[in-house]
C-alpha cells in the first residue's frame, strides 16, 4: 500500500513536551515534492501553519475523513536531512522537549517567513539578424528600446533593476521587447552572503612542532579508522591547538568530507574566524545568531547544496547540515555556553558526540582546562586523551602569584586593591605595558567570608557555600535549604571582621582611575558590550594599544591574544568560588587559568596576580602551579563524597511564578510525584526550596534537583511528573522548565 499520509511537526504555541506530529493527505501532484524534512503548510483550526514532514504512514491515526491537505510546499527541497530528524529525535526525547521546538531551533527561522531570495535577470533572445535590424528600426522610432536592447547585448544578460538604472527607464519598455519576442526574463537564486566580500588574505600552513605534530598523527589515525571516537585535546593555553585543527581540517577536506568547528561565542572568537577563512576561503562559512534570517537560510542552502565544506559557528551550529562529515572540533570545551539555558536544553558537547556516532568520524574536544566530565571520560578510557604541554616556541607559561587578602586587612588596607597589585599595575605603565583587571560578574550571591582567617561557611550536607540572605539575616543552602543564621563570631577563629562579598566592575573602575588618574582605562562587561560589534570595537581598541588597561568580566577571559599584555589581576578570586553551585571549584580553575593564559604571549613575558581571602583553597593553589591534573583529582574526591556529576546524573526542575505560595505547592507536589514514582535507591531528591536567583523579572523561581546514576530513569519520572502536574501548573500561571545535566545551578 501507498504511503498517503505525511507526518506534520507542527509549529504549535503550546506544544506540551515529546514527539507530537499530526497526519495530513498528500494529494496527487504533490507526490514527488512532498518528501522527508520538507517544511510546508498546513491548515490547524481556522488558521495556517508551518510544519515539517518527518515521515509518512499508510493508514492515519484518526478515521481518514477528518485528515486534511497540505497546503503547499515551501522551499525547494527539504530543508531538514535524515540525519537531522533523527537527531531531533533524540534531543527531544534525551532532553525532555517537544520535537518541534528542537526542530525550530535546528532551522533558522522556522517562524520567520525567510525563502530564497531570487532576482530577475533580462536576456537576449536570439543573438543575430533579427535583433540587429531591430536595433536600426529603433533608434529614431523608440530610442530608449534600442538602448536597452544595445546595453543587454554587451552584457549578454543583465539583471533588470541594474538595466533600468544604466537605460534611465522603466519596466515598460522592457516588457514592450518581451512582447515583440527579442528578450526574455528568468529568475535566478542569489545568495545573501554574511562576508560580503571582506578578504582575508591568505595563512600559509605552520610547520607544526613535535607536540602539536604528535597530536595531529593521533587526530589523523582516528580520521582513516572512520569510526566514531573522541579525542579530548588538552594543550595549555597558547599551545597551538588552533593550527592542528586545521591541518587536521585539511585532511578531512582531502577525503571528499566536511568539517563542523564549535567555538564558544562567535563575537568573542572573531580571529578563529579569519584563521579559517584565511586558510580555507570560500569553502567556509560562519553560521550564528547575528546573521540575518535571510543570510542564515542561504548558507544553510550552500551546505546542503554541497557548496560548503567547513562551518564555524557557536552551539547551534551543530546542527550544520551536512551529510558527509569527516571531523566535529568543539574549541574551548569546558565552557558552559555549549549548553542552552532556553528550552531544548541541549548540551551541543552531547549532540556532537551523537553527530560523530552517526557519521563515523572522530570528535574532537579542545582546551587548556577541560572540564571535569571530559577529563573524567578520557581518563577512564572510554575516549583517547592528546596531550600539548608546553606553549608554542617554547613561550614559558606566566607565573602566577597569590594575593593574602586576610594579610591586607591586617596591614589596615580596606580597598580592593592589594599594595602588592598596585605596585604591579605601577611597574607595567610605566613600562607603556598593558593591564587586565580580572573580577568575576556574578558577584550578586553575597556570602560571608572572615577576613581574618579567611573562613567561609559551607552547606554540611551538600558542600557548596551557604547564601547571605539579608531578610532574617540568615545563611541558606540553595540545594538542600538547610539554613542558619548569620554568626556574629567567625565560627572557625572567633574573629568578629565578618563580612559579605559582591564587588561590580563599575565600582573597579572608579578605583583604579583615582589611584592611576593617567592611565588610560576600558571597562567590559554586560553593559559596556550591548551594541551589536562593541566586543570587538573594546578588543581592537586594546590591541592597538588605544587604553593601558581593560577592566572586564568573563569576557575577558577568553582566547584573545593580547601580546602587549604583561600583569593580569584578578581582583577577588573568592566571587567565583563561592558561587552557590557545586562547579564553583572547577569554574574557579578554569577562569584563573583562561585569564592567565592572555598574559605572557610574547618576548614581553607576563605575570599573573590573584588577591584571594582563600589562598589555601585547591582551585587557586593548582591554577597558581599551572597544575590540571592534581587540580582534577581534587575535585574528583568532593564529586565521589558529595555524589555529584561524573558520578551522577541530574534533573534540575525550576518552577516559576508570580505567587510565592501557589510555587511552594506544585514544587512539594512534583517532588511527592517524583517520590512516588522512584524506586528508593534509584535516586536522591534536593529541595524544593528557592534558586539562588530567587526572581527574575517580577518572577518568583523555585528549583529542585534529582540525582540519579541512571539517566534513563531520570528522564522517565521526570517526564511523568512533569505529564501529571503540567495542567495544574498551568491553571495557577506556573511554568515548569526541565533541565536535564544543567550546567547552570543558579
Ligand atoms: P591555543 O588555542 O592553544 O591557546 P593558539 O592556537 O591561539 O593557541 O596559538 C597561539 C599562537 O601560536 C598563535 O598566534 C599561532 O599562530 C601561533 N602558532 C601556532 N602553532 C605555531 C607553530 N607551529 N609555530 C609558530 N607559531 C605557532
Ligand atoms: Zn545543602
Amino acid at each position: 500500500m501507498e504511503d498517503k499520509f505525511a507526518r506534520v511537526v507542527v509549529d504549535l504555541a503550546n506544544p506540551g513536551i515529546g514527539n507530537k506530529f499530526f497526519h495530513y493527505r498528500i494529494s496527487g501532484q504533490q507526490l514527488d515534492l512532498i518528501q522527508e524534512g520538507a517544511r510546508v503548510l498546513v491548515p490547524f483550526g481556522g488558521r495556517k501553519l508551518s510544519g515539517f514532514v518527518t515521515g509518512f504512514d499508510s493508514s492515519p491515526e484518526i478515521e481518514e475523513e477528518k485528515i486534511r491537505d497540505i497546503i503547499n510546499v515551501i522551499d525547494p527541497f527539504p530543508l531538514l536531512t535524515k540525519e537531522l530528524i533523527e537527531l531531533a529525535g533524540w534531543i527531544s526525547q534525551l532532553y525532555l522537549c517537544p520535537l518541534s521546538e528542537v526542530l525550530k531551533t535546528i532551522v533558522p527561522g522556522f517562524y520567520a517567513k525567510v525563502k530564497a531570495k531570487e532576482i530577475t535577470l533580462v536576456r537576449i533572445k536570439q543573438f543575430g539578424e533579427k535583433t540587429l535590424t531591430y536595433i536600426q528600426e529603433y533608434e529614431k522610432r523608440a530610442p530608449k528600446q534600442a538602448q536597452v536592447l544595445n546595453l543587454i547585448m554587451s552584457q549578454g544578460e543583465m539583471p533588470l533593476k541594474d538595466l533600468l538604472e544604466a537605460a534611465e527607464t522603466s519596466h515598460q519598455t522592457v516588457n514592450a521587447l518581451e512582447k515583440k519576442g527579442l528578450v526574455e526574463f528568468y529568475k535566478k537564486r542569489i545568495i545573501r552572503d554574511p562576508f560580503q566580500k571582506k578578504l582575508f588574505g591568505l595563512s600559509a600552513k605552520l610547520k607544526l612542532n613535535i607536540q602539536q605534530s604528535q597530536a595531529l598523527e593521533t587526530i589523523k589515525s582516528h580520521l582513516y579508522k572512520k569510526e566514531s571516537d573522541t579525542i579530548l585535546l588538552h594543550g595549555v593555553t597558547g599551545s597551538g591547538k588552533t593550527e592542528v585543527y586545521l591541518q587536521a581540517i585539511e585532511e578531512v577536506i582531502k577525503e571528499g568530507r566536511e568539517a563542523l568547528v564549535l567555538v564558544p561565542e562567535i563575537s568573542l572568537t572573531p580571529q578563529m574566524v579569519s584563521w579559517f577563512r584565511a586558510r580555507f576561503g570560500s569553502l567556509v562559512t560562519v553560521l550564528h545568531s547575528k546573521l540575518s534570517a535571510g543570510e542564515r537560510y542561504d548558507q544553510w542552502c550552500r551546505i546542503l547544496e554541497g557548496e560548503i565544506k567547513i562551518a564555524v559557528g557557536p552551539r547551534s551550529a551543530i546542527f550544520a547540515p551536512f551529510t558527509n562529515l569527516g571531523i566535529i572540533i568543539i574549541d574551548e570545551e569546558h565552557e558552559s555556553t555549549y549548553k542552552q539555558e532556553e528550552s531544548p536544553r541541549y548540551d551541543a558537547r552531547k549532540v556532537a558526540e551523537r553527530r560523530s556516532w552517526i557519521n563515523k568520524c572522530p570528535l574532537i574536544l579542545g582546551s587548556a582546562t577541560p572540564s571535569v566530565d571530559s577529563y573524567y571520560q578520557a581518563a577512564s578510557g572510554f575516549n583517547v586523551l592528546v596531550k600539548i604541554d608546553s606553549r608554542v616556541e617554547e613561550r614559558p607559561l606566566p607565573p602566577v602569584n597569590v594575593v593574602d587578602l586576610k594579610k591586607e586587612i591586617k596591614k589596615g588596607n580596606k580597598n580592593f586593591l592589594s599594595s602588592e597589585l598596585y605596585r604591579e599595575i605601577e611597574s607595567s605603565l610605566e613600562k607603556k605595558q598593558q593591564v587586565i583587571l580580572f573580577i568575576n560578574r556574578r558577584g550578586f550571591a553575597s556570602f560571608v567570608v572572615c577576613k581574618e582567617c579567611g573562613f567561609v561557611q559551607r552547606c554540611p550536607n551538600c558542600s557548596i557555600t551557604l547564601t547571605y540572605h539579608s531578610s532574617g539575616d540568615q545563611l541558606k543552602c540553595h540545594y538542600c535549604h538547610y539554613e542558619r543564621k548569620v554568626p556574629k563570631l567567625c565560627p572557625d577563629c572567633q574573629g568578629y571582621y565578618i563580612r559579605f562579598l559582591g564587588l561590580g566592575t563599575q565600582r573597579v573602575e572608579r578605583e583604579v582611575k583615582e589611584k592611576f588618574p593617567f592611565a588610560r582605562i576600558l571597562r567590559m562587561d554586560r553593559d559596556s558590550t550591548s551594541r551589536r560589534h562593541s566586543h570587538q570595537e573594546i578588543f581592537k581598541s586594546f590591541k592597538q594599544g588605544k587604553a593601558d588597561i581593560l577592566i572586564g568580566t568573563q569576557m575577558v577571559a577568553k582566547g584573545l591574544d593580547f601580546p602587549r599584555v604583561t600583569l593580569v589581576g584578578v581582583i577577588a578570586a573568592d566571587t567565583a568560588l563561592n558561587l552557590p553551585d557545586f562547579r564553583a571549584g572547577e569554574r574557579t580553575f578554569q577562569l584563573l587559568t583562561q585569564v592567565a593564559g592572555r598574559t605572557g604571549r610574547s618576548s614581553l613575558g607576563g605575570k599573573v596576580l590573584i588577591q584571594t581571602y582563600c589562598p589555601d583553597h585547591y582551585s587557586i593553589l593548582t591554577a597558581m602551579n599551572h597544575d590540571y591534573q592534581e587540580f582534577y583529582e581534587k575535585e574528583m574526591n568532593l564529586r565521589k563524597e558529595f555524589g555529584y556529576p561524573p558520578y551522577s546524573c541530574m534533573l534540575r526542575v525550576v518552577f516559576s511564578g508570580s505567587d510565592e505560595k501557589d510555587l511552594s505547592n506544585i514544587a512539594g507536589l512534583f517532588k511527592e510525584t517524583l517520590d512516588s514514582l522512584l524506586e528508593s535507591d534509584k535516586g536522591d531528591i534536593l529541595g524544593p526550596g528557592p534558586c539562588p536567583l530567587s526572581k527574575i523579572k517580577g518572577r518568583y523561581r523555585w528549583h529542585l534537583v534529582l540525582k540519579s546514576s541512571d539517566l534513563e530513569i531520570i528522564s522517565q519520572v521526570g517526564q511523568k511528573a512533569f505529564e501529571d502536574i503540567y495542567s495544574t501548573a498551568k491553571g495557577k500561571n506556573i511554568r515548569i522548565a526541565l533541565d536535564v545535566n544543567p550546567l547552570n545551578m543558579l
